[in-house]
């Protein structure tokens, strides 16, 4: 049962009350619905509502957001435009004022639609554990089993125009859950792709970067048929399963659609 939450005023005491067994709690839309529904839930939670984590900012071309920071401050601010197609396809309006950036990295299948953004925009990960900050690719933090540490917050490049490309296939426009999520960083140079970085949802337990469909379009020039190449070499490295949204074989018919409409618009 629930005894305690703590909201501290600094991030020294998330830190300590951490390792004392304390589970962080941010804007609480996963965490909540998981305390209710749990037999065994944590029973102390610290809130970082004021641990001085709900910062965003952009810089020149860098960017940093607070691992506090809510998807509806992501959506605000003028600078992360490029990134409005991807807050706007998750959940509602309601929880977007609640769920935070940092709170993504920790969603698992179907959700986790902002970390696969972040993984192809190569952004990296701060996480604070009483021994010191790491910093960490977004990609890797996600794909551990159970992440461990304070994300404090991430930074990334804004990419070039044009070059970042996403798509979330649901079965509603808005307020559903990924059917497959494709997010993308594409350098075309001379006709041919010379740099890609590929992040896909809803096909795997978690937000995870595509090395196979990256190898198989690294140096082609991006058509429908270099990129249904890329997508038969995809189709090794998902892991889609059934749920109330589709199924598991669903989801693997659609994903080389979804990754053409993605990478090629069409
Ligand atoms: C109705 C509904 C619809 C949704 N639809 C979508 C969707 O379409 N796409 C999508 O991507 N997601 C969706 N979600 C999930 C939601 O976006 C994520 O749950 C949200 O980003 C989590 O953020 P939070 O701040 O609420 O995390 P919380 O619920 O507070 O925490 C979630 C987990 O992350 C841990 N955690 C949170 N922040 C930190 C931190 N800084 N450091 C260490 N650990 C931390 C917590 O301990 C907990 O284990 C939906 C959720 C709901 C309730």
């Amino acid at each position: 049962m629930l005894t305690e939450v703590h909201v501290p005023d600094d991030m020294a005491t998330v830190l300590s009350l951490m390792a004392s067994g304390a589970t962080v709690v941010a804007g609480g839309t996963s965490m909540m619905p998981w305390l209710n529904d749990h037999a065994s839930p944590p029973t102390e939670l610290v809130s970082l509502r004021r641990a001085g984590l709900g910062t965003v900012r952009v810089s020149g071309t860098t960017a940093r957001l607070g691992a506090a920071a809510t998807l509806a401050q992501v959506e605000r601010d003028p600078a992360l435009g490029f990134l409005d197609p991807v807050v706007r396809s998750i959940a509602s309006v309601p929880v977007r004022t609640l769920a935070t950036v940092g709170g993504n990295l920790f969603a698992r299948r179907p959700h986790g639609d902002l970390a696969v953004a972040l993984i192809a925009l190569g952004a990296r990960v701060a996480v604070a554990e009483p021994a010191g900050t790491r910093e960490l690719p977004v990609a890797e933090f996600v794909a551990a089993e159970a992440p461990a540490g304070l994300v404090t917050d991430v930074a990334f490049e804004l990419p070039a125009p044009g070059a970042f490309r996403y798509l979330k296939a649901a079965r509603r426009r808005f307020n559903s859950a990924s059917l497959v999520t494709v997010a993308a960083g594409v350098t075309e140079t001379a006709g041919v792709v010379t740099r890609i970085v590929v992040a896909l949802g809803g096909v795997g337990p978690r937000a995870q970067r595509a090395r196979a469909v990256e190898a198989a379009l690294l140096g082609e020039p991006l058509n429908a048929e270099t990129v249904a190449a890329a997508a038969a070499a995809g189709l090794g490295e998902i892991a889609p399963a059934d749920d109330a949204y589709a199924s598991a074989w669903y989801r693997t018919r659609v994903f080389p659609v979804h990754l053409r409409r993605a990478l090629l618009g069409h």
